[in-house]
């Protein structure tokens, strides 16, 4: 399966970009670096951690963002691409069923840069900090 995921996207299919894609799917959210260390059966240094997720971003296999919290999050998406609603008080987290236009053609032709992938993610207060 994962070895589909990473052939589709032209990236070589090698057993680092395996195990970090099996580890995120087992998060199921959005990790961070330490995070998804934990997930890990093999042990992997935090660089090649890095360069290793930057290509499956880069290739639009894995979501990368933040939620102002100064830490990168990681999240296998998949075909399930979504954002999420992040609370500014309790840094409580939802996903989101929605996504900003992904029609990029008038921004390609503006810019004249090809668009790989985008990072959106909604912040207010949940339920219980509203209240
Ligand atoms: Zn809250
Ligand atoms: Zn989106």
């Amino acid at each position: 399966m994962y070895r589909d995921i990473i052939k589709k996207s032209g990236l070589s299919i090698t057993t680092k970009r395996i195990a970090l894609l099996s580890a995120l799917d087992k998060a199921q959210r959005p990790v961070t670096i330490d995070e998804l260390r934990n997930q890990m059966t093999d042990t992997m240094d935090t660089s090649t951690m890095y360069r290793s997720l930057k290509k499956l971003v880069d290739a639009g296999i894995v979501y990368q963002t933040d939620f102002r919290d100064g830490v990168s999050y990681f999240e296998l998406q998949g075909d399930n691409h979504h954002h999420h609603v992040v609370c500014t008080e309790c840094k409580s987290r939802k996903s989101i069923d929605m996504c900003v236009n992904k029609n990029f053609n008038k921004v390609e032709k503006d810019t004249g840069y090809t668009i790989t992938n985008h990072i959106f993610e909604l912040f207010g207060l949940c339920e219980n900090c509203s209240s």
